[in-house]
């Protein structure tokens, strides 16, 4: 940046100070987007049936980027955390009941961290919806594609092996 000539610091701080004045979290799912609505929440090809919970909206990209989930999202904003004095009410968990009550999913696929406040989020949410004819699903943690038995820790290794599947 200091060594470029020109235009271009200013090109790209005008675009960033242009971002951060367009872009806005979706009022449906928290995602990003310069509308009322986002392109995810719009797109009416997608499944209407399962909701993917997730932390942030910057989770949401990865999730996308495998193309193995066609449903809608809805980010928390965060996880419960004492520690930080997060609690439930900082978070976007009321808008998911709502959600939960009024859109009609079959499924709600929790996809939350696998540390102590994720678990302590995700079992919050299961004891939330659990008056709802919903299916609660979480995804899968344990070890990652390549890595072996030896360098995994042992949370790890638990949550493998309790989330193991029939062949
Ligand atoms: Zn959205």
């Amino acid at each position: 940046m200091v060594q470029s000539r020109g235009e271009q610091p200013r090109a790209i701080a005008r675009s960033i100070i242009a971002a951060r004045e367009t872009v806005r979290p979706c009022a449906l799912c928290g995602f990003f987007t310069t509308a009322e609505i986002c392109d995810i929440c719009a797109d009416n090809t997608r499944a209407a049936d399962q909701l993917c919970v997730v932390e942030q909206p910057t989770d949401i990209l990865p999730l996308e980027k495998t193309s193995a989930f066609r449903g809608r999202y809805h980010s928390l904003g965060g996880r419960i955390s004492p520690l930080d004095h997060v609690g439930p009410e900082d978070l976007r968990i009321s808008e998911l009941v709502k959600r939960v009550q009024s859109e009609g999913f079959t499924e709600v696929i929790l996809a939350l961290a696998a540390d102590v406040e994720g678990e302590a989020t995700t079992n919050y949410i299961v004891e939330l919806l659990k008056p709802f004819t919903v299916t609660i699903t979480r995804i899968a943690h344990g070890l990652p594609a390549g890595g072996g038995l030896e360098s995994a820790d042992e949370l790890t290794l638990y949550q493998a092996l309790s989330g193991r599947t029939k062949l």
